[in-house]
Order: C-alpha cells, then sequence, then structure tokens
C-alpha cells in the first residue's frame, strides 16, 4: 500500500514529517512537497512555467509547485502506482469553516479525491509552537480507518486537532463547516514614497455558534472531523432558480429567446 503524504507549509515543515513518520506503519510512505511554504494558495495549479521535482532523500520529493501540483506530479509521475491514500498536513494552524477555501492543506486533499483516491487534511491548532505529535496520532488512527472501511465517494476528511496534551483532549466530533467573521481585516498603511499599500491581516472574532461546527469542537477541546463533498452543487435551490433561465434568454435577439420549451 502506497501512502502519498504532502502539505502547504513545504516540505522542510516539521508537522509533514511528523505525519510522514506516522503513516510508515500503515504503508510505504512518499513525501512530495512545496519546496517552500505555500499556505493560502487553495487549490492553484501551475500551468505557466516548468515544475521540477528535487529528490530529497528516500522516497521525498520537494516541487517548485503548489500543493495540487505535488498531488499531480506524485500521483501519476512519482508513485509507482497510485496510492491507497491521500494524506496532507500536519498544518501549522486550524483549518476550520471558510478556511478550506483557502487553505492549500485542505486542497491537496481535495486534488486527492478528485483523482480518486480517499484523501484526508490534517491541521493543528496551535501558537508559538505544535503538538504535531498528537496530531499525529490522531491521523494515524483516522488514516487506519479510511484504509479499513474507506471513504463516501468523491468526500475527503478534513480534521482539526486542539491545542491540547494528549491526556486533555476531550474527545472526537464529526463536525459541519462554520463560518467566521474578521476584525480589521485590511490594514492600510503608507510607504516611504506616500502611496498607500494594504495588508490582509484580520483576527478572527466570532463564528457562528452552530453546535456540530469545526469551530465549536476545537473550542472545547476535541478532534474535529469534517466530511468535505466535492460536489458544491446547492441542489435544494436548483428548482428556484430554473425560474431565472427564461429570464436570462430574454437578453437573445427577437425571434430567438421565444418559441423554446
Ligand atoms: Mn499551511
Amino acid at each position: 500500500m502506497h501512502i502519498l503524504v504532502t502539505n502547504d507549509d513545504g516540505v522542510a515543515s516539521p508537522g509533514l514529517h511528523a505525519l510522514a513518520e506516522a503513516m510508515r506503519a500503515l504503508g510505504t510512505v512518499w513525501v512530495v512537497a512545496p519546496d517552500r511554504e505555500r499556505t493560502a494558495v487553495g487549490h492553484a495549479l501551475t500551468l505557466h512555467k516548468p515544475l521540477r521535482l528535487t529528490p530529497l532523500g528516500n522516497r521525498i520529493f520537494a516541487v517548485n509547485g503548489t500543493p495540487t501540483d505535488c498531488v499531480n506530479l506524485a500521483v501519476k509521475v512519482v508513485l509507482p502506482k497510485p496510492p491507497g491514500l491521500v494524506i496532507s498536513g500536519i498544518n501549522r494552524g486550524v483549518n476550520l469553516g471558510d478556511d478550506v477555501t483557502y487553505s492549500g492543506t485542505v486542497s491537496a486533499a481535495l486534488e486527492g479525491t478528485i483523482l480518486g483516491v480517499p484523501s484526508i487534511a490534517v491541521s493543528q491548532e496551535g501558537g508559538d509552537r505544535f503538538r504535531f505529535e498528537v496530531g499525529a496520532r490522531y491521523a494515524k488512527r483516522i488514516a487506519q480507518l479510511t484504509l479499513e472501511h474507506g471513504l463516501p465517494e468523491e468526500t475527503m476528511l478534513n480534521v482539526n486537532i486542539p491545542d491540547r496534551p494528549r491526556n486533555a483532549i476531550k474527545g472526537v466530533r464529526v463536525t459541519c463547516l462554520s463560518r467566521r467573521r474578521f476584525e480589521n481585516p485590511i490594514v492600510e498603511k503608507i510607504d516611504p514614497h506616500g502611496r498607500k499599500y494594504y495588508w490582509i491581516a484580520g483576527t478572527r472574532i466570532a463564528w457562528n455558534r452552530q453546535k456540530d461546527s469545526d469551530h465549536e469542537a476545537i473550542r472545547q477541546g476535541m478532534v474535529s472531523i469534517t466530511p468535505i463533498h466535492l460536489d458544491s452543487t446547492h441542489y435544494g435551490v436548483l428548482e428556484r432558480l430554473r425560474s431565472w433561465e427564461q429570464l436570462i434568454e430574454g437578453i437573445r435577439p427577437a425571434g430567438h429567446a421565444r418559441g423554446r420549451r
């Protein structure tokens, strides 16, 4: 069984190596990760410059690209056959709620899912330091269950670990994504030439207090596992939105817009 380990913090990140080490008990581990930090690149794919694979050791490679590039190169070029699992992390910092849309960590797992491989993203709460050894223990157990039972079709797991010693973790919760708000999300400054510039630098202040949300689980000291489906179609509004079809078709030149249906 081949297991692909990647991340968005870069190939030198201790979280990546803690995760790879934990996976070695479950299969043949391949590490293919960005050559430097690529946090918040989302699901970006590099199309306009050459990608290079740099071997760094036994089944460890750096790529001058994004987490999504890494998963593609690993699955299609590096590994002798497709992996049984893609696992991404352990990320320095949680990926809760809306974070998943920016996260390179989560996007790597989404890419694995798109390629038909069961995939997991693992992120660790922390501050000055991160208890990756705690995250790695849980990652190993969740990976083991995933290999044994598989995952529902087109579904990845987004796992977040609270910043607590192992014996202080309160439990494990299957959760839904939360929503958040930022305080002063954009900081405006003046450069030495007198021109304005901006930092996207807000701090989170509030999340919606949904009882089953990923944020609530972490706040309560629990491991959060959110199943994320590739198909983000909102099926509940399809019918309502269909009434727009004719309203939009109405912009076509006369003679074409009418008569259909
Ligand atoms: Mn990161």
